[in-house]
């Protein structure tokens, strides 16, 4: 059985005040709604993670938006994943498309970091997807399955179970534009037929896979009807309260 998985990803937004703030309410809801049956992780920026790990009666679980591939070292900027594990942040997102594109982060990198998140017993959530272009020349399938095998070359499958893939087509995010709940739902199963080809079915039927790309309280449920989609990595819908607990409460 697969446990609806909600992440929202903050992206660069919110100072340390305002995240503790946007915290409170969404763990507030879950305090008052137990009956609610979906893992939630917030991904809030780095400067907010020790003073949100710190909340009381904490039932949201942390995530980290990256991590550096190395422990530790001359690495200036980066992020040490035992310095997640140091505030007790189990997840962390690889492989968004915003750091593909624009802080050039290639597969041979991104299958070091899964590695190295992993070692640590950080639970990284894996994303991929196609660009626009990929899509309209009938790529998509071709680039995805580049992306898993790449970036989860050499992980066990032990492993495996510790992580989400986050189906996210480049085109959709931050556009208002959601691929068609049965266009994500079939990605999604191509996705396991390629864990499966990689592992075996088993693997491929447990493996949580979500949906990412303009996800908001209007179309979350349709999504959610869908017979392989886990549930959704959300950007700009995860930055105010009352719209990331309706999609929670789908
Ligand atoms: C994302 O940042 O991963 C994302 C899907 O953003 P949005 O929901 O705003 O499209």
């Amino acid at each position: 059985m697969r446990i609806p998985f909600i992440a929202g990803n903050w992206k660069m937004h919110k100072t340390p005040g305002e995240s503790l703030e946007l915290a409170k309410e969404i763990n507030d809801f879950l305090k008052n709604n137990e009956d609610v049956d979906v893992d939630v992780l917030i991904c809030p920026p780095y400067t907010s993670l020790h003073l949100l790990s710190k909340l009381e009666g904490r039932k949201v679980k942390l995530g980290a938006q990256n991590m550096s591939h190395e422990d530790e070292g001359a690495f200036t900027g980066e992020i040490s994943p035992l310095m997640l594990k140091d505030m007790n942040i189990d997840y962390v997102i690889i492989g968004h498309s915003e750091r593909r594109q624009y802080f050039c982060e290639n597969d041979e990198l991104l299958n070091k970091k899964i590695k190295k998140a992993l070692e640590h017993n950080l639970k990284p959530i894996l994303c991929v997807g196609e660009t626009l272009e990929e899509r309209e020349s009938g790529k998509e399938k071709e680039k995805v399955r580049k992306q898993i095998q790449s970036n989860l070359k050499e992980v066990d499958k032990n492993d495996i179970s510790n992580i989400t893939i986050a189906y996210e087509p480049i085109w959709a995010i931050g556009t208002g534009k959601t691929a068609s709940s049965d266009d994500a739902n079939d990605m999604i199963k191509f996705i396991r037929s390629i864990i499966q080809d990689l592992y075996d079915e088993d693997t491929s039927k447990n493996i949580r896979i979500q949906y990412g790309g303009s996800v908001k309280p209007h179309n979350i449920k349709e999504l959610m009807n869908k017979s392989d989609i886990d549930g959704a990595l959300v950007g700009g819908a995860s930055l105010n309260s009352e719209d990331f607990v309706e999609i929670i409460d789908f």
